[in-house]
C-alpha cells in the first residue's frame, strides 16, 4: 500500500461523524436542486447576539490579532471563572481553565491526557456521537450503559455501579443530553455521586454544553455543584456554541484541577495552540452577558418543542420521551420501521433505512444507531418554524 493510503491503527478506530455526514449529504442534494429540509445539524438557527459581535470588532480594531497564552487570555479565563461562580456556584481560578477550539477539543484534550490502551470509559447511551470515537482514538474502550425510551433515556445509579470496574478510568455525563433531551435532576446526580464516592480513581467528565437550553427550569444542574466533594476529580466541559448561537466561533473550555489543566494545555500547545484571539474576545463578552440575551432563542425553541410534541403524539407507535433540554427530538419508532419493512418500503428493518426513506421525502434526520440507540432518529428543532412545520408533515407522511 502506498504511503498516502496507509491507515494507522489509530485512524482505523475513528469513524467519520454521522451528524456531519448527514448534513453534507443534505447540502449535496440541495445543491442538486432537491427540496431538502435539513434537521440533521445541531446548530441554533439564530445569529450571534449583536453585543458579542461588537466585542469581536473592537478586538480587531484594538489589534488583538496575535498569539495568546495557550490556555486562553487571562481576561477570558477570568470571565469563565465569573460565569462558573455566578451560574454554577463553583469557585475556580484561571489556572484551572483551558480555553479550547469548541467544547469538542476540551474532550479530546482530556482523553489524550487520561485514557490509555486498555482503559474503559463509561458512557450512558444514547450519547453524543463523538464520545465513543474520541475514547477509541485515544486507545480506550467505550463501555455503554444503556437506557430506553420507556425510562426517558436515563440510566440509574445501580446501572452505573454495575458498569464501573477495575479498568474504568472515567465516566461521561451529558445533561441536558444530545440526542435525547433528558435532563438529570439534583437527586439523580446525587445518587451517581454516592456511587462514584466508592471509586476514588474514576474521573468524572461532565459535558454541560446545553445547560441553558432547558424548558422546565432556569438551567440544568452541573454535576460538580451537586457533588462538591467530587469536584477534585470532575472535569467540566462547556462553551459558547449552543447557548449563545456561536457554533462557528469555536470557543469552549474545560474547568478541572490545575495539574490536569496544565497537562491539557500541553497537549493543546503541541497541536493547535491558542483559540483564535478575536473569538476569545467575543466569548468573553458572551460569558459576561446578561442572560436576557438568551431569552428570544429559548422562547422560540420552547414553542417549536410544543409543536413537535403535538405532531408526534398524533402518530401511532411513536414513543417520544419528554424533551426537557437541548433542541432535539429523539423518537423511538422501531414498530413503524418493522411495519414499513414488512410492507416492502424499507430495504432493511433499521433506522438507517428509515432515514434514507425520509431523505427521499425531503427531510434529513440522523439515525439513532449513530447515538447508540437503534430504532430511533434525531431531528433538531434549531430550524425556522415554517421549515419545522413542513418537515413534520413530510415525516408524518412517511411514518403514517
Ligand atoms: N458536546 C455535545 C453534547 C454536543 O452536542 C456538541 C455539539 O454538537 C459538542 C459537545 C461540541 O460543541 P462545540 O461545537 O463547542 O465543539
Amino acid at each position: 500500500m502506498s504511503q498516502g493510503q496507509k491507515k494507522t491503527a489509530r485512524l482505523q478506530r475513528l469513524r467519520p461523524s454521522v451528524t456531519i455526514a448527514v448534513s453534507s449529504r443534505a447540502i449535496e442534494l440541495k445543491n442538486q436542486g432537491k427540496d431538502i429540509i435539513n434537521l440533521g445539524t445541531g446548530e441554533p438557527d439564530f445569529d450571534t447576539p449583536e453585543h458579542i459581535k461588537e466585542a469581536a470588532r473592537k478586538a480587531i480594531a484594538a489589534g488583538a490579532t496575535k498569539y495568546t497564552l495557550v490556555p486562553g487570555t487571562i481576561e477570558l479565563r477570568e470571565a469563565i471563572c465569573r460565569k462558573l461562580a455566578r451560574d454554577n456556584d463553583l469557585r475556580y481560578n484561571p489556572s484551572e481553565i483551558v480555553v479550547t477550539n469548541g467544547a469538542k477539543q476540551s474532550l479530546v484534550n482530556l482523553m489524550m491526557c487520561t485514557v490509555d490502551h486498555g482503559d474503559e470509559v463509561v458512557i450512558p447511551a444514547p450519547c453524543w456521537v463523538s464520545y465513543p470515537d474520541i475514547v477509541s482514538f485515544c486507545g480506550g474502550s467505550p463501555k455503554f450503559v444503556r437506557s430506553t425510551a420507556a425510562n426517558n433515556y436515563k440510566i440509574n445509579a445501580d446501572q452505573l455501579r454495575k458498569a464501573l470496574g477495575a479498568k474504568t478510568v472515567m465516566v461521561i455525563f451529558n445533561s441536558p443530553c444530545n440526542p435525547s433531551g433528558a435532563v438529570y435532576t439534583f437527586e439523580e446526580l446525587r445518587a451517581f455521586g454516592d456511587v462514584l464516592a466508592d471509586y476514588p480513581d474514576v474521573l468524572i467528565s461532565t459535558d454541560d454544553i446545553y445547560e441553558h437550553v432547558v424548558y422546565n427550569k432556569e438551567q440544568a444542574e452541573s454535576f460538580a455543584t451537586v457533588c462538591p466533594e467530587l469536584k477534585e476529580r470532575t472535569i467540566i466541559t462547556n462553551g459558547v456554541s449552543k447557548a449563545y448561537a456561536m457554533t462557528g466561533w469555536r470557543v469552549g473550555f474545560s474547568a478541572s484541577p490545575a495539574a490536569l489543566a496544565k497537562m491539557m494545555s500541553t497537549v493543546q500547545s503541541q497541536t493547535t495552540s491558542n483559540v483564535c484571539s478575536i473569538a476569545q474576545a467575543a466569548a468573553q463578552a458572551a460569558f459576561d452577558s446578561d442572560k436576557d440575551c438568551l431569552r428570544p432563542m429559548l422562547e422560540a425553541f420552547s414553542s417549536r418543542r410544543a409543536r413537535i410534541n403535538n405532531a408526534f403524539a398524533a402518530i401511532e407507535d411513536v414513543v417520544l420521551p419528554p424533551i426537557d433540554g437541548a433542541f432535539y427530538a429523539f423518537p423511538q419508532v422501531q414498530k413503524i420501521i418493522d411495519r414499513l419493512h414488512a410492507d416492502g418500503k424499507l430495504k432493511q428493518a433499521d433506522d438507517v433505512a428509515l432515514c434514507e426513506l425520509m431523505l427521499e421525502h425531503g427531510v434529513a434526520a440522523v439515525p439513532g444507531s449513530a447515538f447508540e440507540a437503534p430504532g430511533s432518529f434525531r431531528i433538531s428543532f434549531a430550524a425556522e418554524d415554517s421549515l419545522i412545520d413542513s418537515a413534520l408533515e413530510r415525516i408524518e407522511s412517511v411514518l403514517k
